[in-house]
């Protein structure tokens, strides 16, 4: 028997009058897909977790990235599924190079707080966004700029040189001299004026290691990534017990007592050329825990094993993770949550980034 099916819609819905028997399921399905196909674009909480909807969801952010004219820059330590979307991965010292160079509109800044701020400086034209504005770094709120600032007005006597490490808010990088990553910390500082006492800014480990390279002594601020700062001497040693062959690879920011421990310190970019050109077939990765997700794609066929803490078998940053692929489709959309500073600020921070940049080229 026939039923007069009547499925109206308001504004962009599609209306229907039907007198079909046993349809109303196969209609109501193609009213979900017809409303997809018509309706302005989604917030991207209509996406489940679900493998497909999650390569729609990868999709609409490609689609929505070309009409915005934006490019996507994420960090070494984001989540597989951006790294997976963003068009370049990088460390801080790759991604200020790709964020001085693009010729995009909008970037899109997938990592953290200072990060985005750093690609705002050398682009005040351009707008520049980040999936979840929240996301900070203990590092940098170690350093806030009014104590630094109070610091060098104690210390004037010393006409401190001042090098501050990329993670650090724009306030703070306005009242140093030079900026360095842990790419280029090296030989930044081996490029400092001989004539002034260095004030390191503000991880103590990163400043520790760089002294040790370089045998250039320098005053170090006292603060650290929290993230870093959890692998152990004990939590190292018993991994590398469980895997003796494989070289442990860590990044400056840990402590001195595993910097000890490891075969290898660097910055993540170089984590990818010393594991694809190393002989070994296995690598002990200590650094947070979304870089093996790049190395593992880069360097496919090798096995990296996570550094351990000693209270969990890797280490994530929790603002890092604050970015997720459905607010990064969200900032696409609507060009929002925005990086905006002072021009003055700015303008200020501006000088030690370039004079980075040179440096080390
Ligand atoms: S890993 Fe450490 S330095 Fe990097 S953003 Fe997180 S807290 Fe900051």
């Amino acid at each position: 028997m026939g039923v007069d099916l009547t499925v109206p819609g308001p504004g962009w819905q599609v209306g229907f009058h039907l007198r079909v028997a046993g349809f109303r399921d196969k209609l109501l399905s193609i009213m979900v897909a017809l409303n997809t196909l018509v309706q302005p674009p989604a917030s991207a909480e209509g996406f489940s977790a679900d493998a497909a909807s999650r390569t729609d969801l990868a999709a609409a952010i490609r689609r929505l990235k070309k009409e915005r004219n934006a490019v996507i820059l994420a960090h070494n330590y984001q989540i597989g599924e951006i790294q997976d979307v963003a068009d370049y991965v990088g460390d801080s010292l790759g991604l200020s190079y790709h964020a001085q160079k693009t010729d995009a509109d909008v970037i899109v800044f997938c990592g953290v707080h200072f990060m985005a701020e750093t690609a705002k400086i050398v682009n005040p034209t351009k707008t520049v966004i980040l999936p979840d504005l929240d996301a900070g770094c203990s590092l940098s709120e170690s350093c806030p700029p009014e104590k630094l600032a109070a610091f060098l007005e104690r210390n004037a006597d010393k006409n401190y040189y001042v090098i501050a490490y990329i993670n650090c808010s724009a306030g703070v990088k306005a009242l140093s001299d030079v900026i360095v990553t842990s790419g280029n910390a090296i030989k930044i500082v081996e490029a400092a004026p001989a004539d002034r006492n260095i004030l390191f800014v503000p991880d103590q480990n990163l400043g520790g290691w760089v002294m040790e390279k370089t045998g250039r002594k320098m005053d170090l601020w006292q603060g650290n990534c929290y993230v870093h700062v959890e692998f152990t001497r004990q939590s190292i040693e018993r991994i590398r017990d469980q895997y003796p062959d494989a070289p442990v690879v860590a990044h400056p920011e840990c402590t001195f007592a595993v910097r000890l421990l490891a075969d290898e310190v660097c910055s993540t970019e170089k984590m990818i050329s010393y594991c694809r050109d190393h002989e070994a077939n296995a690598f002990i990765i200590v650094t947070e825990g979304g870089m093996l997700h790049r190395l593992r794609k880069e360097v496919p066929g090798k096995l990296f094993i996570a550094g351990p803490t000693d209270h969990c078998a890797c280490a994530d940053c929790r603002f890092m993770k604050m970015n997720t692929l459905e607010k990064l489709h969200d900032a696409l959309l609507h060009l929002s949550p925005e990086i905006t500073m002072p021009e003055e600020i700015r303008a200020r921070a501006e000088k030690p980034i370039l004079r980075m940049l040179e440096q080390s080229r």
